[in-house]
């Protein structure tokens, strides 16, 4: 018998391909007519693409954000949101746009449209990481979950093949959390064992042909449910140690979450087997690291923390960061094991449950 709470987080979801030029309207339905628009300075094309389209319901445009929203950079579009007027945020990109309109609004109550092109599922949450000297904080707050969340299938269509499979891997890895969260439940349970499967299916593809837009359309409805599992549920040792890795030794997210994915789920694999028969049911596989491992094989993905930049003498530090703030695990956490985790991904070496 099943006894769970279950809070669905108020969001309205456009999905589509060419839903983009719906954007208008649903600015209209909010009231919203001083919109400024946020993007990365490499989105910057597609950021003053939004503004045109909005015309004059445009203020602006910031295509200053970066990624694991450092607090500097929120104060200085900050300063141009209260310059302009602006009256909502309307944010182009992946989760380090989506962290900048989340850290305005917290800071404003400034209502947000997103227009997500990666998978990493921020739009779907009401959490916001934050970096300052170096450190960084994350805060959930139901204020700066985003009202309208607009999915346009051709927005992702650029996103280049090797992001595009990162990405996704990190969306893969919030639903796979989710199987295992101490505030599971059952709908969350489906959306993640669809959304996984939805992934696995579409990302190959991808890597493959980045402009099919049916595994395109598959990856990003699989990326949506994803977001969904991670605003809706705690998630455990995967999350907590990529952000501590990604913000102290400024690694790139959806790379990082790629590398560490099946080196947490081995850990705590002995302690959550109902979990990890669904995220092997969804891989299409008898075994969950197995089928992982095949999938990532696919992608071509690093597979090495040390590939990307994490510096050998960071070993020891993670371990003591990790272990610093305890949280919620299915497996306990034990410091010397979670020391071999940390160093296996490091080097790239397969990852073990039995440590
Ligand atoms: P990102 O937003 O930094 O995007 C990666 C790069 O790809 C950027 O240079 C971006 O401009 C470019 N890009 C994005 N979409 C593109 C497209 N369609 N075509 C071409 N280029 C494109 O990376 P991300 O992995 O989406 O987000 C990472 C950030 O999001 C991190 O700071 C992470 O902490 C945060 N995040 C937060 C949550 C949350 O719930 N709060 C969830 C996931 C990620």
């Amino acid at each position: 018998m099943h006894e769970f709470v279950y809070q669905a987080a108020p969001a309205r979801i456009v999905f589509g391909s060419g839903t983009l030029k719906r954007l208008p309207a649903e600015a209209e339905r909010l009231g919203l007519r001083r919109l400024l628009v946020l993007s990365t300075a490499g989105q910057a094309a597609q950021g003053w693409a939004v503004a045109e389209l909005l015309g004059g319901a445009c203020a602006g445009v910031f295509a200053g954000a970066v990624m694991h929203t450092p607090v500097a950079v929120t104060e200085k579009a900050l300063a141009v949101a209260t310059e302009l007027k602006a009256d909502g945020i309307v944010a182009i990109g992946g989760g380090s746009t989506t962290g900048l309109g989340k850290a305005i609004t917290l800071r404003t109550g400034l209502p947000q449209i997103v227009l997500p092109t990666t998978y990493a599922g921020s739009e779907m949450t009401p959490v916001l990481g934050e970096t300052a000297d170096g450190v960084k904080k994350t805060q959930s707050s139901s204020k700066i979950l985003p009202g309208t969340v607009i999915y346009d299938v051709e927005l992702t269509l650029g996103l280049p093949p090797a992001i595009s499979a990162t990405s996704g891997v990190n969306a893969i890895a919030h639903a796979a959390e989710a199987l295992y969260a101490r505030d599971g439940n059952p709908i969350v349970a489906l959306m993640a064992q669809e959304g996984i499967r939805a992934l696995a299916r579409a990302l190959p593809q991808i890597v493959e042909a980045p402009e099919d837009a049916e595994a395109r359309s598959d990856a990003l409805y699989g990326a949506w449910l994803c977001g969904m599992c991670l605003g809706a549920v705690g998630m455990a040792l995967h999350h907590k140690l990529c952000h501590t890795l990604g913000g102290s030794f400024d690694l790139p997210h959806a790379e990082t979450h790629t590398i560490v994915l099946p080196h947490a789920l081995a850990y705590n694999a002995p302690a959550a087997p109902q979990a990890m028969a669904r995220i092997a049911a969804a891989l299409g596989s008898d075994d969950a690291l197995a089928g992982l491992d095949e999938l990532l094989e696919r992608l071509q993905v690093k597979r090495g923390l040390k590939q990307i930049g994490m510096p050998a003498a960071g070993i020891e530090r993670a371990a003591d960061l990790a272990i610093a703030n305890p949280y919620w695990n299915p497996r306990a956490i034990e410091r010397s094991a979670l020391r071999e985790l940390i160093r296996r991904a490091y080097a790239g070496e397969p990852p073990r449950a039995d440590l």
